[in-house]
């Protein structure tokens, strides 16, 4: 089973992705680390991303491995989620990138988060869900998780969303069948439940409720 979760930045993807995941025995397979880290070699490799993206070599696990190199950190910088959502712009690097996605979801069961998991990378996935939250409350959770300034941290984001939501190529969108979750001020564990209760219906009736 493919579990497909989108939304903007800060909405609680990954988080929310991860720990499902976990309580369901799942995969998960977190798509913005692959972008992140085509936009990290070539900033550091001074290569055009669509030159390099089909080449990398990304695994991801505990760690986030680039051609063997652990850049699990390096990945979160502020400059370089800027770069991401500028090379996942480019049609070259989202091919390379959606080939090496699918090729994961291929076999047993994952929770896949992204932008486009669910319009593009898996359309076929038994569950869709859309994640958002207030743009203050997303920029709290990044500032905190980053100890950064609020206001650095909403112009981040709101350069950031603006860009992936206008894109010509996968823009970030809610799927039709998605099912739209606001987090706002609700805890993870609550949005977590939520997904499991969601996942539990749909293996048992193949119709998740709305
Ligand atoms: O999810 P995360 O913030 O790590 O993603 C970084 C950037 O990668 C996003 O701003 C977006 O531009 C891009 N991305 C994408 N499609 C995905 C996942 C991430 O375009 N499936």
């Amino acid at each position: 089973m493919i579990v497909a979760i989108d939304g903007p930045a800060g909405a609680g993807k990954s988080s929310v992705a991860r720990a499902s995941a976990a309580a369901l025995g799942f995969s998960y397979l977190d798509s913005g680390a692959m972008y992140r880290s085509v936009a990290l070699a070539a900033l550091q490799r001074g290569r055009p991303p669509a030159d390099i993206a089909g080449e990398l070599q990304i695994e991801l696990g505990d760690r986030v491995l680039l051609d063997g190199r652990d850049v699990t950190e390096a990945i979160r910088d502020r400059a370089v989620a800027s770069a991401a959502s500028r090379v996942a712009a480019d049609p070259v690097v989202r091919a390379a990138l959606v080939t090496k996605q699918r090729e994961l979801l291929s076999d047993g069961d994952w929770v896949a988060e992204g932008r486009d998991i669910g319009t593009v990378v898996a359309p076929e996935a038994e569950l869709k869900v859309f994640l958002t939250a207030t743009p203050a409350e997303r920029a709290r959770r990044r500032a905190l998780e980053g100890r950064e300034d609020v206001a650095a941290v909403t112009r981040e984001l709101e350069a950031r969303d603006d860009r992936d939501r206008e894109r010509e190529h996968s823009p970030l969108r809610a799927a039709t069948e998605a099912i739209e979750l606001d987090t706002t001020g609700l805890r993870l564990e609550q949005v977590v439940e939520r997904v499991v209760a969601l996942v539990g219906k749909r293996s048992a009736s193949g119709t998740p409720e709305r």
